[in-house]
């Protein structure tokens, strides 16, 4: 294990010439703990670390060396192209997800109502709302300390977003929207991934249903057409081996269009369908 060590003293060059973690970590972290950007971190390489910088770098670069993610330490994550205030209580924002965003955005009418189903971060919601001023998004999650989060972005971004606290549909009454969107947890219990990387740091439940993987994404697609307005859409995120499951099981519903799109990565990544007019 490595033991993190950076004194008081030590200029910001020698910092960026350290070796504790890879070149862009160390710039990103010590823009952080520093309040300069990228630029000044260059021109004002000759400025000396002061005590409470040194033990702050120390501690963020020892946590990094640790495994946690940069999102978790530095508190944000960009996300279609917007900065959005990420903990541990909310999954860091996934660049494949702003393919659901995409889509959405695609196949909203003017004045459309959007539905986010386990929100996380908000940062789907945001993303919408500030594309399209016209819509009214509503995004629901099960966790408190999520929607704080998701709260405190939609301030961040100035956006009005009606946030409820709800296991899926739980909260909801008779209410209709054109477009539901869902990134939920769909890793099957025990898969090792859990056990790795940037996932061991991310809330459990915002992961893996603890169960088959497709869980939550039943919930989601068997109360759909109760809530969508004629010719609604239900888009769904999902895992990379998962598509044909989720087509099959909108295939047991009255919905129309069932497709999947790929990520960039060329992966299916979302499916949906329409309800018929
Ligand atoms: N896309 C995430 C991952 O595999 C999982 C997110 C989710 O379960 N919704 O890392």
């Amino acid at each position: 294990m490595t033991q993190v060590s950076v004194s008081a003293g030590t200029t910001l060059a020698e910092v960026l010439a350290s070796r504790w973690l890879v070149a862009l970590e160390i710039r990103i972290l010590v823009s952080h703990v520093m309040g300069l950007t990228r630029v000044q971190l260059i021109t004002q390489s000759e400025r000396v670390l002061s005590a409470a910088e040194a033990e702050q770098l120390t501690r963020l670069f020892q946590r990094r060396c640790d495994g946690e993610p940069i999102a978790y330490l530095t508190g944000e994550r960009e996300f279609f192209g917007l900065s959005f205030a990420v903990t541990p209580a909310v999954l860091i924002p996934r660049p494949e997800t702003e393919l659901l965003v995409e889509l959405a955005l695609e196949r909203l009418p003017q004045n459309g109502l959007v539905l986010d189903l386990g929100t996380g971060s908000g940062a789907i919601p945001v993303a919408i709302a500030l594309t399209r001023p016209d819509t009214r998004v509503s995004a629901l999650d099960v966790s408190a300390a999520a929607l704080e989060i998701a709260r405190a972005n939609a301030l961040r971004h100035q956006v009005e977003i009606r946030y409820v606290e709800s296991d899926w549909y739980a909260a909801l009454s008779a209410e209709k929207f054109d477009v539901i969107t869902a990134n939920p947890p769909y890793i099957v219990a025990g898969d090792a991934h859990l056990a790795q990387g940037d996932l061991r740091f991310e809330p459990l439940s915002a992961l893996t249903d603890h169960g088959d993987g497709l869980s939550a994404l039943r919930t989601i697609i068997a109360g759909a057409e109760g809530f969508l307005k004629p010719g609604g859409w239900l888009l769904m995120e999902h895992g990379y081996d998962q598509a044909q499951a989720v087509r099959d099981l909108l295939g047991t519903t009255d919905m129309q269009h069932i497709q999947s799109w790929r990520d960039l990565a060329g992966i299916e990544r979302v499916t949906g369908a329409q309800i018929s007019d």
